[in-house]
C-alpha cells in the first residue's frame, strides 16, 4: 500500500514539489496507463495525460469533478454500488472481474476498458489509485477472431488447461447437436465417446506436455459423441495457444462422414465389380470350351465334306473362341489379384527373378536376348504375385523388340522404406502420351497381328504393386526402348 500524506500535493500545479516529488510526479502524469485518484465520495483529486486523452478532455476539466462523469449512464447504479462496497473493505484489486468495463468519453461515446484498484490510506482518509487500460483494441483483436472461428466451416472449440470449452462456434453446435450454452464451461469430454472418455484427460495431458500443432491421434479412427448418443467419424487438428492462464487448445474438428460414406460406397462397387469380373469370367469359360470344341470336331469330321471356303470359316471361329479364352482367362487372373493374393511375407528377388528367366528361356532364346540383372535385394511381397509381375514385364521387354536383339537390364535401388526396381530394354520404345494409357486394362498400342497379346498384363502389373503399396511407371521415347520402375516395401521394413 502507498502511504501519501496529501494526495492533492500530487497534482501536476504543485509549485513546492521536491526533486524526488517532482520525479514521481512525472512517472504518473507520463505513465502509459491512465491514473485517477478518487475521494471516498467519488471526487477525482488526481488523473494523469493519459487518462485526459482516453476520455478526451482537457487538463483540469476532471479534477475536483465526480468521477460518474467517465462512466456510461446505464452503469451508474452499479457504480454507486460498487464504489460504496470498495471503500467498506478497502484492498487491491480488479474491477468487475469477468464482466465488460466501458468509460464514457466526452464526447458521448465509449471506450471498452481494464480497471485495477488500489487502495491509499492517507491522513485524509483512503483514496482509491484506479489505473485504467484503454482495450479497444485487444477487443477488436478478439472480436475479429470471434468472427473468423465463427466463419469456419470447421467446428471450433477452444478449451482451458482444465478441458472446459471457453469457446464454441456455429459448426461445433450443428456439428453435435448442442446449444452454445450448453457446451461453455463444461468439459470437453462430454463431446468424445464413452469409451475413450476416461482416457481423454490423458490425452490432453500429452498435449500439453508436448503442445505443438498437429492432427490428433494420426493414423487412428476418431469420432465424436453428439447430444443425441450417435456417434460421428471426425477429423481434428490441434493447436496451442499461450495465455497467461496456461496452454489452451484450439481444435479444429471436420466432419468426415460424407468422405466415409463415399470411400464405403467406392470399396463395395470395386467388390461388386470385382465379383462380377471373376464369376462372369469364370463362367463364360464353360460355354466358350463348348462352342471351341464343337468347332474342332465339325472341322475334324466334316472337313473333306466341306469346300475350302467353310473349312476358312471355322478356322476364323476356332481362332476367335481362343482368343477369348485367353481374354478370359487373362481378365480372371486380373481379377484374382486382390480376392486370391497371398499374405505379404518376406521374399528373396533375385530366387523370383531366376525363376522368372528360366520359364522364359525358350523366348530369350528364340529373340537372342542378353539380359543382365543386379543381385536383387529381400523385399516384403506376395511371392506369386511378384514372380506374374517380373514375368509380364519381362516378357513385354522381349515381345517388343525392335531389328536388334533385345538387351535388358534389372536393377534395384533402395529409396527410403522401398525399392525401386528397374527394367530397361532396348525395344520400340512409347510415345509418352500413352504413358497412362497403357495401364489400363484391354489397351494395346499395336495390333494384334504385329505384336500378339491382350492387353492385360501391365494392368495386372499395376494392380498387384498397388496391393502392396508401392507405384508403378514408365521411362521411354518412342524408339529408344523403355524402363518400366516399380516400388516394393524394402525388407528391413
Ligand atoms: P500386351 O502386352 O498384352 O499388349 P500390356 O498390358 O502388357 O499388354 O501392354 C500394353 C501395351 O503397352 C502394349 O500393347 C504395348 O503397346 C505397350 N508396352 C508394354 N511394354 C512395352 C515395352 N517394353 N516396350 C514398348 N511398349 C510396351
Amino acid at each position: 500500500m502507498v502511504e501519501v500524506r496529501d494526495p492533492r500535493r500530487y497534482s501536476v500545479t504543485s509549485p513546492n514539489a521536491s526533486v524526488q516529488e517532482r520525479l514521481f510526479r512525472s512517472l504518473v502524469e507520463y505513465a502509459p496507463t491512465g491514473v485517477a485518484m478518487v475521494d471516498r465520495f467519488g471526487t477525482i483529486v488526481l488523473v494523469n495525460r493519459e487518462t485526459e486523452r482516453l476520455f478526451g478532455y482537457t487538463p483540469d476539466e476532471l479534477v475536483g469533478q465526480s468521477i460518474d462523469m467517465l462512466v456510461p449512464r446505464r452503469l451508474l447504479g452499479s457504480h454507486a454500488g460498487f464504489r460504496a462496497q470498495f471503500f467498506e473493505s478497502p484492498q487491491r484489486r480488479e474491477m468487475g472481474a469477468g464482466r465488460d468495463l466501458f468509460g464514457l468519453r466526452k464526447d458521448g461515446t465509449e471506450i471498452p476498458v481494464e480497471i485495477g484498484l488500489n487502495p491509499v490510506e492517507t491522513d485524509e482518509g483512503v483514496f482509491v489509485l484506479a489505473s485504467i487500460v484503454d482495450i479497444t483494441a485487444r477487443k477488436q483483436a478478439e472480436a475479429r477472431f470471434r468472427i473468423a472461428v465463427e466463419a469456419s466451416p470447421h467446428g471450433m472449440v477452444m478449451v482451458d488447461p482444465q478441458g472446459r470449452m471457453m469457446l464454441v462456434n456455429r459448426e461445433t453446435e450443428r456439428l453435435f447437436g448442442y446449444e452454445r450454452s450448453e457446451l461453455l464451461g463444461q468439459p470437453v469430454e462430454m463431446l468424445v465417446p464413452h469409451q475413450v472418455r476416461a482416457h481423454h484427460p490423458d490425452v490432453r495431458a500429452a498435449f500439453a506436455a508436448d503442445p505443438r500443432s498437429r492432427p490428433m491421434g494420426a493414423g487412428r479412427d476418431l469420432y465424436g459423441r453428439r447430444k443425441d448418443g450417435s456417434e460421428i467419424p471426425v477429423e481434428i487438428g490441434l493447436n496451442p495457444i499461450e495465455t497467461t492462464d496456461g496452454i489452451f487448445v484450439l481444435a479444429s474438428v471436420v466432419d468426415i462422414s460424407p468422405r466415409k460414406r463415399a470411400e464405403e460406397a467406392l470399396r463395395r462397387s470395386n467388390e461388386e465389380l470385382e465379383r462380377f469380373a471373376y464369376v462372369a469370367s469364370h463362367d463364360l469359360q464353360e460355354p466358350l470350351r463348348t462352342v471351341t470344341s464343337y468347332m474342332q470336331l465339325l472341322s475334324r469330321r466334316y472337313r473333306d465334306r466341306l469346300d475350302g471356303d467353310a473349312s476358312e470359316f471355322i478356322d476364323f471361329a476356332v481362332s476367335g473362341a481362343k482368343r477369348m479364352q485367353r481374354l478370359i482367362q487373362d481378365l480372371l487372373t486380373f481379377s484374382r489379384v486382390s480376392t486370391r493374393g497371398e499374405a505379404l511375407q518376406l521374399t528373396d528377388a533375385d530366387i523370383v527373378l531366376q525363376g522368372v528367366i528360366a520359364n522364359l528361356k525358350a523366348a530369350i532364346a528364340e529373340s537372342n536376348a542378353s539380359i543382365a540383372c543386379d543381385r536383387l535385394p529381400q523385399i516384403i511381397a506376395d511371392p506369386v504375385q511378384l514372380e506374374q509381375l517380373l514375368m509380364n514385364l519381362l516378357g513385354n521387354a522381349l515381345k517388343f523388340r525392335g531389328t536388334e536383339a533385345p538387351q535388358v537390364h534389372i536393377t534395384a535401388t533402395r529409396t527410403g522404406r522401398f525399392q525401386r526396381f528397374s527394367i530397361g530394354d532396348n525395344g520400340i520404345g512409347i510415345d509418352p502420351q500413352f504413358f497412362d494409357r497403357i495401364f489400363v486394362i484391354f489397351q494395346r498400342l499395336h495390333g494384334r497381328d504385329d505384336y500378339p497379346g491382350t492387353g492385360v498384363g501391365l494392368a495386372i502389373c499395376k494392380k498387384i504393386v498397388e496391393r502392396h503399396g508401392g507405384r508403378i511407371w514408365v521411362e521411354s521415347k518412342p524408339g529408344s526402348g523403355s524402363t518400366f520402375h516399380f516400388t516394393l516395401v524394402a525388407a528391413s521394413e
